[in-house]
């Protein structure tokens, strides 16, 4: 890819000022693919310094000029959707059937939610005697993983390019490419120079850079709890606002009356969901003590029908994950539940059969799953999922909020009051009800270290807006 080499900075392809490259692995291959620069913190400074150049100006753009902006680069990013949706298969291992569909769906509903929001919202409010003003909070760093790339994204430019603020993005150092199709969008759609730069690197490097820099006003960030807490300290010298989102180990609850069979193949799809990496997967499963034999059951069969093998396999439901690091944590983890004393009834260690090369890992279940145990409390992201039984509704309430995380809970139950009650009682920010559609209008975040702020329809805009009170305005 032709721009691999360079950061979009500025409205123009600029080269780094340092020179240092690093090599992307194909996750289903283990072979080098491709190169990409990776910048310094001379880079992200030139960067803040276009940034909040152009805030000067795109801050008082009007509505309808930027609802054009987003037009244009919707037209655009469906021109080279199915490019997109192949880098990102290549990337990290996304099966093509996600990237091509629940991926690329995910950027353009995004894209008309805000839209919509946008022409509807208003940006000041009368109180008493006093006007409320929405202004942007000015320039904001993005700094976003590789699990669900041009869709955590688009989740962060979209709100920013809305309300008026400029941006300076850094993608995860392991699927760039992305992103820098992205940049190339943002340029043909005649985004003003200085309002989108990207700039590639790791997170201590770019990402500290950006966390640190006195000229960010915001940062908003998604990925791992460590890096959000690391990247909170980093902010704090600067007071300026860290919106985080962060991980998960969250609980999906079968109660009773559910159909048990399609129940738990919902949760087995929910859990193995973009290769066992999703932030909100249901990887504690949750169920009455007198069904659990049932449900491994279930479970088992469901896991080994998955159609493990390449990315780009229209057939492939369980890609590789992202990296050796990640294939090696979820083998510890593996091991430790087996070591603990678990019940594995489906998958374990080692590639499944007939793998040679790739980060694959066999789709595993464990039942017997005890408090205490890594496998119950430790976010594995990979395709490993915890059965726990539990006694009656208020044991299951208590295990689920059993964590240090609270980024999401799964409900499925067909008593809709008992379902409302359990639901209003978990300790997450998101709590899906009977495997339901997605919903853009949701804000989405989490409780305790999940993170801070929320993200996606209306609720997100307001991370990117300052409030300012004219009192005794009349
Ligand atoms: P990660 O934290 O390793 O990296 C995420 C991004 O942060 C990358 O761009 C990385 O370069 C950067 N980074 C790392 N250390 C940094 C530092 N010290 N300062 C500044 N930037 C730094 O996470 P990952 O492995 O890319 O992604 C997986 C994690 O993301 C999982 O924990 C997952 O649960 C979480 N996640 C959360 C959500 C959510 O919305 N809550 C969504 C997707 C993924």
């Amino acid at each position: 890819m032709e721009n691999a080499s360079k950061f979009y900075i500025d409205g123009k392809w600029v080269e780094p000022i340092s020179h240092q490259i690093s090599e992307l692995i194909d996750p289903s291959t283990e072979k080098v693919y491709a190169k990409v620069a990776m910048g310094s913190a001379a880079d992200v400074d030139k960067a803040v310094k276009a940034a909040r150049r152009a805030f000067a100006t795109f801050s008082k753009t009007s509505v309808s000029e930027r609802i054009d902006l987003l037009q244009k680069l919707d037209a655009i990013f469906r021109r080279r959707e199915r490019e997109i949706a192949e880098t990102v298969t290549q990337e990290m291992g996304m099966p093509i059937s996600l990237s091509t569909t629940g991926l690329l769906d995910w950027c353009k509903v995004h894209t008309a939610e805000t839209i919509e929001i946008l022409r509807k919202f208003e940006f000041a409010e009368k109180l008493g005697t006093t006007t409320v003003y929405k202004d942007p909070i000015g320039v904001v760093g993005l700094i976003t993983p590789w699990n669900f790339p041009i869709g955590q994204v688009f989740t962060k430019i979209l709100p920013a390019m809305a309300t008026g603020c400029t941006m300076v993005l850094k993608p995860s150092q392991l699927t760039p490419l992305d992103a820098i199709i992205l940049a190339e969008i943002m340029d043909e759609a005649g985004v003003p120079a200085g309002v989108f730069n990207l700039v590639n690197g790791d997170g201590r490097t770019v990402g500290e850079a950006i966390s640190q820099h006195p000229d960010i006003d915001m940062v908003s960030f998604t990925g791992s709890t460590r890096a959000g807490v690391q990247i909170s300290k980093s902010a704090a010298d600067t007071v300026k606002r860290v919106v985080t989102e962060l991980g998960g180990k969250s609980a999906n609850i079968i109660v009773d009356d559910a159909d048990f069979p399609s129940a738990i193949e919902s949760a087995i799809a929910n859990c193995f969901f973009i290769n066992g990496q999703a932030c909100d997967a249901g990887t504690r499963l949750l169920v009455p003590r007198n069904r659990l034999e049932e449900t491994v059951k279930l479970a088992a069969a469901a896991a080994e029908a998955n159609v493990v093998g390449p990315p780009s396999d229209p057939k492939t439901t369980l890609g590789p994950v992202m990296n050796a690091n990640q294939f090696k944590s979820i083998q510890e983890h593996i091991k430790s539940g087996i070591e603990e004393g678990a019940r594995l009834v489906a998958g374990g260690l080692g590639r499944p059969d007939g793998f040679e090369a790739g980060y694959f890992v066999k789709p595993t279940v464990f039942a017997d799953v005890q408090p205490g145990m890594a496998i119950y409390k430790d976010e594995i992201f990979g395709p490993v999922l915890s059965i726990v039984a539990y006694e009656d509704l208020d044991d299951a309430i208590r295990i689920a909020n059993d964590t240090e995380y609270g980024l999401a809970a799964h409900i499925t139950g067909k008593d809709m009051e008992k379902v409302r009650k359990l639901a209003r009682e978990l300790r997450a920010g998101s709590v899906y009800v009977n495997s339901p559609d997605w919903d853009p209008k949701a804000p989405f975040g989490g409780y305790r270290q999940s993170g801070n702020g929320r993200e996606c329809g209306e609720y997100g805009f307001n991370e990117y807006l300052e409030l300012k009170a004219v009192v005794g305005h009349g």
